[in-house]
């Protein structure tokens, strides 16, 4: 390149050089050209000064040099036109000096014949061919100059445009080491990326071809143990790779396809759950991105999640949901086939004294043992559940009554041998209600049934069983008669709040309250919410219920400041039922204008079990959420709740129950495991976590240090009516370790 340019250097240098030499031998031949016009003028003027009169010897020597100069002009020019314009001047000059000789021989009129004939002529010979020379060369070497310019200004612009090339050049030489530069870093980020991924990942081509893939496969046990995978079929288990290949088609024929879940054996044999998304790559027509995420963790929690829905945390025998659940099937089945069925409710006598007496890890015991010998007088088919305390009920299918009154018996019999407990002798019974199917009689009814013969077990003296009849004396209030006096309370505004505070775990302070809802009865005293509560679902109470609440806590909300001197925010239990209202989002809102509370101030509680009630009452808390209020998930632990589910909805708040917190009915390391995997996943989830029913300084110390953001309980204080609430949120010190005064924890 550089020799190129170099040579062409040269080449110009050269043609510049013989150039500009044509020029100036050209004007040099039109200079000369010039002199001789001028000389010729010269010996003219001569002429001329002879001609008037002047000394003719005064004039023959200027006259003599003159002719000579003119006679020799061009001087070694041997071109055809140097010659003519010699001969022309030669010519000339020798007819002047026959014209001076004419003259000096006084021969005027000769002269000046001669002048006109002869020598005028022969001047304007001599002028006519020697600026015909002058005008040639003249031209040509005008010619020439402009060929030398434009040689000039081409070398110039392509000399520019060498250079401009060459940085032209020079600069995307410049730029493609960046961009290639850019595209490593790029790509070392993304391996890295990918490499630190726990997520396993890999870019499929063709049928089933890995083009690219993580080095994560720690999770994928079957994977791990190929070095270099180069098919799906070499990563997955032959039943898998035909459905992943289902999927695969519609990933790669563009389809949006939902996360598949399928289990692949771990190198260590045991099963890992994995979640596969994939997804076409882009820009590379035919390549499909897919991402397998361990999931295990996930699904496991979910099954234990869900398990617990379903089954008594103590006993691990199936709890009142499942055996409605399964009570309601039954009775389907059986009005379809007409079999029989039978339901037995069995109570402990005087299990509250022996757990007053023997306390409460006694009182386990004891059920325990009471479960194991039931347990021992069914069939495979039967379903046993604890309903809650020292209430069992068996569900019988394919029974009729005699074999269950039958059964009722065995039971009877097996559970009240003796045993031991805390090293006394005791002879457990229990008193037991019998219902059987009647066509048209439904789940609630059956048990309502068996419930009532249950009491009249105990009251002919316990230990027993009875048979339901049309008669027998429902035992305590009559439901439906209290569930007017709710209805009325309600009307009447006979109910009451009382506010519970939530406490920073980190500084003591208090920004939350919870409204929690009293009724005291006129005759029976104060009936706990567990008690009403579900009466007032029942009967759908709960809706006027649920507005009272919701208007009486805003407006107490708006008459509290929290311990850092803003607005306390304020948390309102609602029940599934009140989101099945179509009229509850308006009633929110406007509640919300009338009273002044910024949205941003009410929490709304909801349970697992009532987002999944029904799409309806999702859309109406996401439409709340937009509004600017929060939600928090009650008693989280309890029910079911799938953790993709969670992740989809605007949580804000993950309230967990106190069973995790407080409760013993689990086993420690249990109970503390799972409560660990809960906090860690509300902060996955970005969600507060807030930890229910603290009620001693160990407990808040647990769950602070596995990272709980908020406890409520008794620990800082009982729930309290609203005069209360102000000296209690005074009275809880923010800035100190978040503890009670050792004067006073209990009823503040
Ligand atoms: P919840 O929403 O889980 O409320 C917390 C319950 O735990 C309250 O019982 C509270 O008094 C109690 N608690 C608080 N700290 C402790 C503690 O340290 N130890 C123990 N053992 N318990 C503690 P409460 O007031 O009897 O309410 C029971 C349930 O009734 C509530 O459970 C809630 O599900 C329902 N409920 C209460 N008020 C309302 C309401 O206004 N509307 C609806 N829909 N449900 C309500
Ligand atoms: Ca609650
Ligand atoms: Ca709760």
């Amino acid at each position: 390149m550089l020799l190129a340019v170099l040579l062409t250097g040269l080449a110009v240098g050269l043609v510049f050089t013989r150039l500009l030499d044509s020029v100036r031998d050209g004007m040099a031949r039109a200079g000369t050209a010039h002199a001789v016009v001028d000389v010729a003028f010269a010996l003219d003027r001569l002429e001329w000064r002879a001609i008037a009169g002047e000394p003719l010897p005064e004039i023959r020597p200027e006259f003599d040099r003159t002719a000579d100069l003119l006679r020799n002009v061009l001087p070694g020019d041997e071109s055809a036109d140097a010659v003519q314009v010699r001969q022309a001047a030669a010519a000339y000059a020798a007819a002047v000096d026959q014209e001076l000789a004419l003259l000096e021989a006084g021969e005027r009129a000769l002269a000046l014949e001669l002048d006109e004939t002869v020598v005028d002529p022969s001047f304007e010979l001599v002028l006519e061919r020697a600026e015909a020379i002058a005008e040639r060369e003249t031209a040509a070497a005008r010619t020439t100059n402009r060929l030398t310019r434009t040689v000039a200004w081409v070398t110039v612009a392509g000399g520019a445009l060498v250079v401009a090339l060459g940085v032209l050049i020079g600069l995307r030489h410049r730029e493609q080491r960046e961009q290639q530069r850019r595209t490593e870093t790029v790509n070392r980020r993304f391996r890295s990326l990918v490499e630190s991924s726990a997520d396993v990942i890999t870019v499929v081509s063709d049928v089933d071809r890995v083009v690219v893939m993580s080095p994560s496969l720690g999770f994928l046990g079957a994977i791990a143990r190929i070095e270099r995978p180069v098919r799906m079929v070499d990563l997955l288990p032959p039943d898998r790779l035909i459905e992943w290949r289902q999927y695969d088609q519609l990933v790669e024929l563009g389809q949006v396809v939902d996360p598949f879940e399928l289990s692949v054996p771990r190198h260590d044999g045991s099963l890992a759950v994995v979640e596969a998304v994939g997804r076409p790559l882009a820009g590379e027509p035919g390549h499909r991105v897919w991402v397998w995420r361990d999931v295990s963790q996930r699904t496991a929690l979910e099954a234990e999640l869900s398990h617990r829905a379903f089954h008594d945390s103590l006993t691990g025998l199936a709890n009142r949901a499942l055996l409605l659940d399964r009570t309601t099937h039954a009775l389907s089945r059986a009005e379809r086939s007409g079999e029989p069925l039978a339901v037995l409710l069995c109570d402990l006598d005087d299990f509250k004294t022996i757990n007053d007496a023997l306390g409460h890890h006694h009182g386990d015991e004891l059920l325990l043992m009471v479960t194991a010998r039931m347990a021992g007088c069914l069939r495979a088919s039967d379903t046993l559940a604890r309903l809650g305390g020292d209430e069992f009920a068996v569900l019988l299918e394919n029974t009729d009554l005699e074999l269950a009154t039958g059964l009722a018996e065995r039971i009877l019999g097996a559970v009240g041998d003796q045993l031991t407990l805390a090293e006394r002798e005791l002879f457990p019974t229990l008193s037991i209600g019998v219902a059987a199917f009647e066509r048209g009689v439904a789940t609630d009814e059956l048990l309502r049934r068996a419930d009532v013969a249950m009491y009249e077990a105990k009251r002919s003296g316990k230990g027993r069983a009875e048979v339901y009849r049309p008669g027998l004396v429902q035992a305590g209030n009559d439901p439906l008669v209290l569930q007017s006096e709710l209805r009325r309370a309600v009307a009447d505004g006979a109910l009451t709040l009382v506010y519970q505070p939530t406490v920073s775990l980190v500084d003591g302070s208090v920004s939350s309250v919870e409204a929690l809802v009293r009724w005291t009865h006129p005759k029976l005293g104060p009936i706990p919410p567990m008690t009403f509560i579900p009466m007032a679902e029942a009967s759908g109470t709960i809706v006027a219920l649920g507005k009272w609440v919701l208007a009486e806590a805003c407006r107490a909300a708006m008459t509290l400041t929290g311990s850092d001197g803003t607005g306390i925010t304020m948390h309102v239990n609602v029940s599934p039922h009140q989101l099945n209202d179509p009229t509850w989002v308006t009633f929110v809102k406007t509640t919300l204008a009338e009273t002044g509370l910024a949205p941003e101030l009410l929490v709304l509680e909801v349970t697992e079990g009532s987002l999944l009630a029904n799409p309806a009452s999702f859309e109406r808390l996401l439409e709340l959420h937009g509004h600017g209020v929060r939600l928090a998930i009650d008693d989280f632990g309890t029910g079911y709740a799938s953790i993709t589910y969670l992740q989809r909805l605007p949580i804000d708040i993950l309230k967990i129950d106190r069973a995790f917190v407080s409760g013993d009915a689990l086993p420690p390391d249990e109970r503390r495991a799972f409560l660990n995997t809960i906090i860690s996943m509300a902060q996955n989830l970005q969600l507060t976590s807030v930890a229910e029913g603290v009620e001693t300084d160990e407990q808040r110390l647990e769950v602070a240090s596995l990272g709980c953001d908020r406890g409520q309980g008794y620990l800082w204080a009982r729930p309290v009516d609203l005069a209360t609430l102000h000296d209690t949120i005074a009275g809880l010190h923010p800035g100190l370790p978040a503890r009670p005064e050792a004067s006073g924890g209990v009823g503040r």
